[in-house]
């Protein structure tokens, strides 16, 4: 170990950061999860918080009795406030770094609601999910809310094309578990996974239980229930090599994937 550090020391004084014996050396350092035994969880903007009580307070429930048996992290997602933002931020030619600050202000917004639902509980939001109060708050409650999605702002990589931010909630919570090296992401949306096709548009759609990213691309589904640069970052995650997609419409179906019950999808890295 010692002499490891020794030569990443040295080949980090002399070469270029992006040499490839210097980012070999630097991959050989052991991984280290931060959060082992910690679940990020999803609720999803449009397709579960802009659907109101109906869909938010069974979830409430579901996840104040889960968290006696696991530690979660739930993010939440922007949805349809944050898609009129966008159209009218578009409409002014407005860049991508602002349309990133303002969907930012509406998954803000919806872990201000949950954080409000759960707070009877002892659960909180936290602002920026960089949180360094998470563990104590894992450790108290077993649960903690953050919004989901990543803080690039004005310093976000923009699209090849369009404005639209590339890197929305699916992706900020995705990050956030494999950051933090956790156990699972399961995403809370409101279909029973993922499908040959839209089924809001597609009726003949058939639903697939299990899929890796390569066969989803493969299928042209690369850009469909999860935002798509997710698909890359599982491939070359650390930690996270699979993603669950759950219906939360479902009661009880949140319940059996922190079971570890294969409900929904996986998409694995491989
Ligand atoms: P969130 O609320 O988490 O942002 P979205 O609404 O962005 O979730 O994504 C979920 C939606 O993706 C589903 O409601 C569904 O209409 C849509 N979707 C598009 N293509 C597919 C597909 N092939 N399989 C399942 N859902 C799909
Ligand atoms: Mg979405």
């Amino acid at each position: 170990m010692a002499n490891t550090t020794v030569e990443l020391e040295a080949l980090l004084m002399q070469r270029s950061l992006t040499d490839p014996q210097l980012q070999a050396a630097a991959a050989a350092a052991e991984d280290y999860r931060i959060l082992p035994d910690a679940t990020v969880i999803k609720i999803g903007g449009q397709s579960i918080i802009d659907r109101g009580r109906a869909a938010v307070y069974p979830l409430v429930d579901e996840i104040v009795a889960a968290r006696q048996a696991h530690k979660l992290l739930i993010g939440t997602g922007a949805g349809t406030r944050a898609r009129h933002l966008y159209s009218i931020a578009a409409g002014l030619n407005l860049p991508a770094g602002v349309l990133a600050q303002l969907g930012a202000s509406v998954a803000d917004q919806n872990a201000v609601m949950l954080g409000q639902l759960l707070a009877k509980h002892g659960i909180s939001a936290v602002d920026g999910a960089g949180l360094a109060a998470v563990p104590l708050y894992l450790a108290e409650v077993n649960a903690v809310v953050f919004s989901g999605m990543p803080p690039y702002k004005l310093w976000i990589r923009p699209a090849a094309e369009g404005v639209i931010p590339p890197y929305r909630t699916d992706a900020g919570c995705f990050l956030l578990a494999e950051q933090f090296g956790c156990k699972a992401m399961i995403y809370v949306k409101d279909e029973d996974g993922l499908f040959t096709a839209n089924p809001k548009t597609s009726k003949n759609a058939t639903f697939i239980p299990k899929i890796s990213v390569d066969e989803m691309k493969a299928k042209g589904l690369q850009d469909s229930i999860l935002e798509f640069p997710v698909l890359d970052l599982l491939k070359s995650a650390r930690h996270v090599h699979q993603v669950q997609i759950v219906n939360g419409l479902v009661p009880g179906n949140l319940t059996r994937a922190l079971a570890g019950e294969h409900v929904g999808t996986l998409i694995t890295a491989r």
